[in-house]
């Protein structure tokens, strides 16, 4: 089976991205993504969000999601929706300066509250944290760019090895059956 190449986490100007979602799909089908996820700030969506992504029908797999602003403290939680899968994604606990022993009761306190997480962001906007990539945090680690502007499309990405369906996609990654691919020179640490 050919690896799947995606984005899970992506701005547009539906919030605070320079792209609208058709320029943004544009940009990762000219470098060759298979999936890519939308998901604009939840306190900044304007109406039609969902409605326009959902209209949309781009060559490459599009997934509709939702970054939420979590109430109880500074973070920041990828929502990708599939078909009936959803993945949550602690996002880049690095922008917070979380240390794995934060990260990890970070983690049980979402849960505490109703969401479960499947992954955590091993990057920020792109740029690998391997603070993050370790065995002691229990979730997937992937990475995503974060994408805002064009210095940050196709900068970190994963490649999951899965049939070519949202709700396939989101259970490979549950598994792990998933590697992580950086634009050269943006393996910076
Ligand atoms: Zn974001």
């Amino acid at each position: 089976m050919a690896l799947l190449r995606g984005n899970l986490h992506a701005h547009t100007t539906f919030s605070d991205g320079v792209l609208p979602p058709e320029g943004l799909i544009a940009e990762y089908e000219t470098l060759g993504y298979d999936f890519l996820a939308i998901t604009d700030h939840d306190d900044l969506i304007t109406e039609g969000y969902w409605e326009t992504l959902g209209k949309l029908a781009p060559r490459l797999l599009l997934f509709s999601g939702v970054e939420l602003s979590w109430a109880e403290f500074p973070q920041h939680v990828g929502r990708v929706k599939g078909d009936r899968e959803t993945l949550h994604v602690l996002n880049h606990p690095a922008r917070y300066r979380l240390s794995v022993r934060d990260t990890l009761a970070r983690i049980r306190r979402i849960g505490a509250q109703g969401v479960n997480l499947d992954a955590i962001e091993v990057t920020d906007t792109g740029l690998y944290r391997p603070v993050y990539d370790s065995s002691e945090i229990p979730l997937a680690k992937v990475a995503t760019d974060d994408a805002h502007q064009p210095v940050h499309f196709g900068r970190a990405w994963i490649e999951v090895d899965a049939p070519r369906g949202r709700d396939a996609i989101i259970r490979a990654i549950r598994a792990g059956d998933f590697r992580l691919g950086f634009r050269q020179g943006n393996l910076t640490l």
